[in-house]
C-alpha cells in the first residue's frame, strides 16, 4: 500500500491514562511476559507453532481491547497505551505478531461499519470471544500496488461472490473473521483506480465450508502466514463495510495506527537487543578484559541505543497526535522508518557482540534477529515509506 491519510480518522477521543497508570500497565505486561521466556519462543519457532498460550494470556489480561471504546466493551485507552503494551512485549523478548492484529484490525469496522456491525462484533472482539486477526489485502501479482488487486466480489442478489487469491494473510488459521479488500467494479470502469474497491468482513468459519481455502507459507520466521484462495465464495451482502467502492480509502485510514504500533514493536526489539548486547559485553572476557572495554565493541552498542531513543520519541509523538485526532501521517511514517532501522541496527550489533554465540539458538539473538528483519518489508517496505515522505511531505515529484 502506497499512501496514508493525513488524518487519523478518529472516532472517539480515548481517555488517555496518566503516566503512572501507563507505568503500571508496562509493569503488568512485563510480569506477564516473564511467564513466556526464551525457551517458550524457541520451541514454537523450531516447530513453527502458534503461541496460543501467550495470545490467550494477553487476551485474558484485557490488553487486546485497549483501542476499542468502552461503549463496545473495550477499555478505550488509546494508541499511546497500545504502543506502551507492544513496546514492553518486544522489550521483554516476546513477539506480538501473533496478536497485534486483534488490537487494530477492528479499526475498519469501528470507523466505517454500520451500527449493527459494530454492536454485533466489537464487544466480542474486545473479549477475544471472536478473533479478528486476518487482514486480506496483499496479492501475489499486485504486490505493493494495492489498487491493482484482482480478487473480485460480484453482487448477486443478497450476496457477493468472491473469486481470487490473497498472499501473506497472516494468522488466517487462527482467526474467525477477515477484513478483505476486493474489487467490486472493474478497473476499466472507474475514473480512478483507487475507486471500485470494497471492504468486507468475512466470517471465515462459514467461508471455509463454502469455497475459501487456506495454505500456510513456511518462512524464515514463525509468523503463521498463509495464502488464501477464494473459489466462488458466497458471502452475505451484509458483510460489506461502509459504502461499496470506497474500500481503498477505508484501508488507508488504518495505516497510521498500524505503522505507529509496528514502530513500537521495533523500539521494543531495539531495547531488547541493546540490553542483551550490553550485558554480554560486560560479562564476556577475552584478552583478559571485558569485550565492552574495547570501543570497537562499545560504540556500535551506544550508537544503536541512541538511534532507538530517537525512534522512540518519534513513535510516542506520532501516537500522541493520533490520540488527539490530529494529522500524523508524517510522524507515523517517520516513526516506522526510524524504528525499523534502529531495531535492525541493534540486532546486527547484538549478534556481532555475541560473536559465534550469537548464532546459537539458546541465546535467542538469532531468532530475534530474523524476526526484526521483517519490519523493513512488512507491513510496508522502507522504499514505500521514503516515497511517501518524498512526495507528500517534501513535495517531490511522484515516482510511480
Ligand atoms: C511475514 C509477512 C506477513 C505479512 N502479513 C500480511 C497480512 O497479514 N496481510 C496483508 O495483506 N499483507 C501482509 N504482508 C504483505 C506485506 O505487506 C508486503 O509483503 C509488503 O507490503 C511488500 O509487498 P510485496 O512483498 O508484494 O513487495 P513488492 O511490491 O513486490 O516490492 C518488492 C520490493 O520492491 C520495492 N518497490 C516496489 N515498488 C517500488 C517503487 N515504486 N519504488 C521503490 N521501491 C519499490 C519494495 O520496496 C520492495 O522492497 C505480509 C508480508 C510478510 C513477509
Amino acid at each position: 500500500m502506497t499512501e496514508t491519510t493525513t488524518h487519523s480518522a478518529s472516532h472517539a477521543t480515548p481517555h488517555a491514562p496518566d503516566e503512572a497508570s501507563v507505568d503500571q500497565i508496562r509493569e503488568a505486561v512485563r510480569a506477564l511476559c516473564a511467564r513466556f521466556p526464551g525457551e517458550y519462543w524457541r520451541v514454537r519457532d523450531r516447530e513453527r507453532k502458534y503461541p496460543s498460550e501467550f495470545v490467550a494470556a494477553m487476551t485474558e489480561g484485557g490488553y487486546l481491547g485497549v483501542l476499542i471504546p468502552e461503549a463496545y466493551g473495550g477499555s478505550g485507552l488509546g494508541l499511546s497505551t497500545a504502543v506502551a503494551i507492544l513496546e514492553e512485549v518486544h522489550a521483554s523478548g516476546c513477539n506480538a505478531a501473533a496478536l497485534h492484529a486483534q488490537m487494530y484490525t477492528m479499526g475498519t469496522v469501528l470507523r466505517h461499519g454500520s451500527p449493527e456491525q459494530k454492536s454485533a462484533w466489537l464487544p466480542k472482539i474486545a473479549t477475544g470471544e471472536i478473533r479478528l486477526q486476518a487482514f486480506g489485502v496483499t496479492e501475489p501479482t499486485a504486490g505493493t500496488d494495492t489498487t491493482s488487486i484482482s480478487t473480485t466480489a460480484v453482487r448477486r442478489g443478497d450476496a457477493y461472490v468472491v473469486n481470487g487469491q490473497k498472499v501473506w494473510t497472516s494468522r488466517a488459521e487462527h482467526s474467525d473473521l477477515m477484513v478483505l479488500l476486493a474489487r467490486t467494479t472493474p478497473k476499466e470502469a472507474v475514473a480512478r483506480k483507487s475507486e471500485g474497491l470494497s471492504v468486507f468482513l468475512v466470517d471465515m468459519r462459514e467461508a471455509l465450508r463454502r469455497g475459501m481455502t487456506i495454505k500456510p507459507i513456511r518462512t524464515m520466521i514463525n509468523h503463521a502466514t498463509t495464502e488464501v484462495f477464494f473459489d466462488n465464495l458466497e458471502i452475505p451482502a451484509s458483510s460489506l463495510i461502509g459504502e461499496e467502492g470506497k474500500g481503498f480509502r477505508y484501508i488507508l485510514d488504518g495505516m497510521n495506527a498500524e505503522r505507529i504500533l509496528i514502530a513500537a514493536e521495533c523500539v521494543g526489539d531495539a531495547r531488547w537487543f541493546t540490553d542483551k548486547a550490553t550485558a554480554y559485553a560486560k560479562e564476556r572476557v577475552v584478552f583478559g578484559r571485558p569485550i565492552g572495554q574495547n570501543q570497537g565493541v562499545a560504540f556500535p552498542i551506544a550508537r544503536a541505543y541512541a538511534a532507538a531513543r530517537a525512534a522512540r520519541l518519534m513513535t510516542y509523538e506520532a501516537a500522541r497526535l493520533y490520540d488527539q485526532g490530529r494529522p500524523c501521517a508524517e510522524e507515523a511514517n517517520t516513526a516506522k522508518l526510524l524504528a525499523s532501522e534502529a531495531s535492525w541496527a541493534a540486532a546486527d550489533t547484538c549478534l556481532q557482540t555475541h560473536g559465534g554465540f550469537g548464532f546459537a539458538e539458546e541465546y535467542d539473538v538469532e531468532r530475534k534477529f530474523r524476526e526484526t528483519r521483517l519490519y523493513q518489508v512488512a507491513p510496508i517496505s522502507t522504499n514505500l515509506i521514503l516515497s511517501y515522505l518524498s512526495e507528500h511531505v517534501l513535495g517531490l515529484p511522484r515516482s510511480y
